[in-house]
């Protein structure tokens, strides 16, 4: 016999709040982010604050699925439409600045991507990728300013709550340089989706549980929970190759997430409780290119135990 899904924020099985759901309640219908590349790069990997990025970053600046940036916006965006009118036909797009680090320009520079990407086709939203450590004053007033006139999430880079990770990984900023980026656009009443990946060298389960936990705390409008890829010529790569730190295994990896999800209050969204990186230069683990059996293993480990997205909150 079926069971009944117990958890209110859903209208499919899963046992979390999904974005697909969110979306869907507040849009009327489906809608899809289109990944674009804007142009940008990063102030870790041009030497601002550091040389070569976080040791996991690939050379496309975390924006494997973008199209090339000398392609212009539009074009850009009509690429990624007709992908997915493949899959699916009526649904509304969310304009997704994927690639680098999405405000690391002058403020002029921004507007006019940002403007133009709200003005697309059937588009009900912005989605914008960035660093806590690249949100000028100017920067987030204008951001302010475009929540007001579309639905605009600012997609923040945390991986890790812990600082000695943060500092093995290169990343550039610490734990409290997060929540200050965090707290000044949930000030502004900007929504702020935060990134995190499980499976960084050296942490341990308590360490990505104390990521979660301060994740609850900040309570974001939305999450995106990945994996950590180990993809070619990266110095993660390396790491792993010289034996410095081991991959989760799947059962490992689903109950952690389920863990996590526990804790986290029941209107965080969730953007995502896996990733896809792209195939020819994934090295491990191996098994996230079977992202289907992953989020069925979660519902199912969900059912298992009885519980739901914030049951422990
Ligand atoms: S902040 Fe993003 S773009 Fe910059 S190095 Fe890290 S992962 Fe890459």
């Amino acid at each position: 016999m079926k069971t009944k899904n117990p958890f209110e924020n859903s209208d499919t099985n899963k046992r979390y709040y999904t974005y697909d759901c969110y979306l869907k309640r507040r849009f009327g219908k489906k809608c899809v982010k289109i990944a674009l590349d804007g142009g940008f790069t990063c102030p870790n990997i041009d030497g601002t604050i550091s040389y070569g990025g976080c040791i996991f970053c690939s050379e496309k600046g975390s924006g494997d699925h973008t199209p090339p940036c000398n392609i212009p916006l539009a074009e850009q965006f009509e690429l990624g439409k007709k992908f997915i009118e493949n899959k699916w036909n009526d649904v509304f797009y969310i304009p997704y600045f994927q690639a680098h680090t999405n405000t690391y320009a002058p403020i002029e520079i921004l507007k006019q991507k940002f403007e133009q990407a709200i003005t697309l086709p059937d588009t009900v939203g912005i989605s914008i990728s960035t660093r806590p450590d690249c949100l000028e004053n100017n920067v987030v007033d204008y951001l302010a300013d475009l929540s007001q006139r579309t639905y605009l999430t600012v997609e923040l880079g945390l991986q890790s709550a812990n600082d000695k990770t943060l500092s093995l990984i290169n990343r550039g900023h610490n734990y409290a340089q997060f929540a200050d980026g965090f707290n000044k656009l949930k000030e502004k009443g900007i929504n702020v989706c935060i990134h995190i990946i499980n499976g960084l060298p050296g942490e341990s389960y308590k360490d990505m549980m104390h990521t979660a936990h301060c994740v609850a705390e900040l309570s974001p409008h939305a999450l995106k929970i990945h994996l950590l890829y180990i993809l070619k010529n990266t110095p993660l790569a390396t790491m792993y190759e010289q034996g410095k730190f081991a991959e989760l295994s799947r059962e490992e990896y689903v109950r952690l997430v389920c863990d996590q999800l526990e804790i986290l209050p029941k209107d965080i969204v969730i953007e995502r409780v896996t990733g896809d990186g792209v195939k020819d230069d994934l090295i491990a683990p191996l098994w996230s290119t079977q992202k289907t059996i992953v989020t069925n293993e979660i519902d199912k480990e969900f059912v298992k135990r009885g519980t739901f997205q914030g049951f422990l909150c």
